[in-house]
This record gives structure tokens, C-alpha cells and sequence, in this order.
């Protein structure tokens, strides 16, 4: 399998357009050691000609600008087969609406996710331009089926979604929430067996989070925030990392204490938000993790499993 890190920042980016906290100002400045991010995305294929992506962010547009392998192959083409998207986040689905340019898409999503984004929105319309411009294939908890291509083949990648603790988007606050609302993706290798997992958004430390993981051979971890205090910390907002359905990094009960002991798999921290200390190469929040063995995602990184 094939795996490219297309973005890696939490909601907002790497540095926030109206953020102006120490990381955001230091990498504008040039006064911190560290590389700028886009909104959380990955692609991956089992071969180098059908990509599926990992939700969509608002910067899919500049996303797949900067990865040749999504280049159209022809006058309108593209080589993405698939969208997978996690929760219903805008910073995972708005980018649905910048691929509207009258290519067919499928997008793989729980109901209630779809329901979300498509129920009420008119601007949903631009992606109902013609019959079959969009096909959505639900995904249903712990039901694995395979990735196909957009001719209906099997692609040789396989997904089965897991309920994580999470939380529903902010345009939808109110609702009862539903345990589609927030999912993982085991998404495996038909072929070799092996198994990626996909979790920027864990809410709680589950036994439904370390189910999610067993055998996986890459886990992509979410690594919003490094302390639970860290908006309130740096005077940016009143609410704890588990307010926001993030599980913190750092801390004697933080996800690291708990990654550090799935030493033989490879993981990778994702959607890191702009304040996190792990943003800088240099921090000793970032020594910690990497003397654990664990590894934060920069935008262009690429795997293979
Ligand atoms: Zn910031």
C-alpha cells in the first residue's frame, strides 16, 4: 500500500489564518523551527493509478496540486477512485465541494455523516449537476467491503469502520449524537494482509480504541493537542482538549503513554492543532514522542505498508 500524508494540521491549518499564538507567529516570523501544514488528509492506493482519499479538506485543491500522482491523466480525468471521509467535520468534507467540477465522485461515509452533509445543504446541488455525479456507498460499523473503483471493480483495498469516541461537527451541535458520528478505518491490503488504521479524531481511551488497532501494521493516531489545557494555557479559548473530543498527546494519562506500548507498529500522529508544542522539530514535547518511537506527520511524507 501506498500512503502520502496530503495534509496534517487539525482544523484551521498550520499557521490559522486569525491565530497569531506563539507557533502560528514563530513560523510567520521565521523564529521557530518548524514546517507549515495543511488541513488533515491521506491518500493511498494498493498501486500507483487508483488513490482513495482519506477525507477532504478544505485544501484539497493545493493538496493534490502538490502530488503529481493526483494529476488528471487526460483532458478531464482523475485518478482519485474514492473519498473516505471520518466524521463530518468542515475541515474533512468541505473539500467535497471544491472537487465539484463536473467529475463523478464516490464517497464512502456513515449515514449519519452523509445525512450531515448533504441533508438541508443546498450548496450540496453543485455536486447533483448530472445523473451519477456522485455515488455514495454507506459505511457500516465493523461491516468490511471493499474499496472499488469508480467502474466497480475491487481496487485490492478493503475498509472496515470502527465507532470511536468523538463528537459531532459544530453545525450539527445539538443533535443526539449516534456512534457513526466518528469513525476509524481499518483499511487493508488484500493482497499482503496488511493493515492501516486511520484515527485523527479519538475522543477517550476505549477498549473500542485498542480493538481498532489490534494487528495493525501503521495506526495514524490523532495528535490535536499535546495537554488538555493548552487553549486555555495560551488564553485562546475555555475549553479542555476533551471538550473537543481530542484525547491529549502528553501527560501521565495521555495517548502516548498508551502508544509507547504498541511498540511494533509503526505510528504516526496526525491532525496536530497550530498550538501543539510537537509542531516544533526542536521542542522537548516533540524528544518525548520520538524517543518513543512514535512520529508526527508533515504534509508530502510518504509510506508504504
Ligand atoms: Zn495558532
Amino acid at each position: 500500500m501506498l500512503i502520502r500524508v496530503l495534509g496534517s494540521a487539525a482544523g484551521g491549518g498550520f499557521p490559522q489564518w486569525n491565530c497569531g499564538c506563539f507557533n502560528c507567529e514563530g513560523i510567520r516570523k521565521g523564529t521557530i523551527v518548524a514546517q507549515a501544514r495543511t488541513q488533515e488528509s491521506v491518500a493511498l492506493a494498493a498501486h500507483s493509478d487508483a488513490w482513495f482519499l482519506l477525507n477532504a479538506s478544505p485544501e484539497v485543491r493545493q493538496q493534490i496540486e502538490a502530488f503529481p500522482s493526483l494529476h488528471p491523466r487526460s483532458a478531464r480525468d482523475t485518478p482519485i477512485e474514492g473519498i473516505l471521509l471520518t466524521n463530518g467535520d468542515l475541515d474533512h468534507c468541505l473539500g467535497l465541494l471544491s472537487l465539484r467540477e463536473s467529475q463523478p465522485l464516490t464517497i464512502y461515509a456513515t449515514e449519519r455523516v452523509w445525512r450531515g452533509f448533504t441533508e438541508g445543504n443546498v450548496l450540496f446541488r453543485t455536486l447533483e449537476r448530472f445523473e451519477g455525479q456522485i455515488t455514495w456507498r454507506p459505511l457500516r460499523l465493523n461491516v468490511t467491503q471493499p474499496l472499488r473503483l469508480q467502474d466497480g471493480t475491487e481496487s485490492g483495498l478493503s475498509v472496515c469502520p470502527i465507532a470511536i469516541p468523538g463528537k459531532l461537527p459544530i453545525h450539527l451541535d445539538g443533535l443526539v449524537p449516534d456512534p457513526e458520528d466518528n469513525i476509524g478505518l481499518r483499511i487493508t491490503d488484500q493482497r499482503s494482509g496488511k493493515v492501516l488504521v486511520y484515527l485523527p479524531a479519538v475522543g477517550a481511551a476505549t477498549p473500542g480504541v485498542g480493538q481498532a488497532v489490534a494487528g495493525a501494521g501503521l495506526v495514524f493516531f490523532d495528535g490535536t493537542f499535546w495537554s488538555s489545557d493548552e487553549l486555555i494555557e495560551q488564553q485562546l479559548g475555555d475549553k479542555h482538549a476533551e471538550d473537543m473530543a481530542h484525547w491529549p498527546v502528553g501527560g501521565e494519562s495521555g495517548s502516548l503513554s498508551w502508544l509507547r506500548k504498541l511498540s511494533q507498529v509503526r505510528r504516526v500522529l496526525i491532525h496536530v492543532n497550530n498550538t501543539n508544542p510537537l509542531l516544533r522539530d526542536n521542542s522537548s514535547e516533540r524528544g518525548q514522542v520520538e524517543t518513543a518511537g512514535v512520529e508526527v506527520a508533515y504534509d508530502g511524507m510518504e509510506l508504504s505498508l
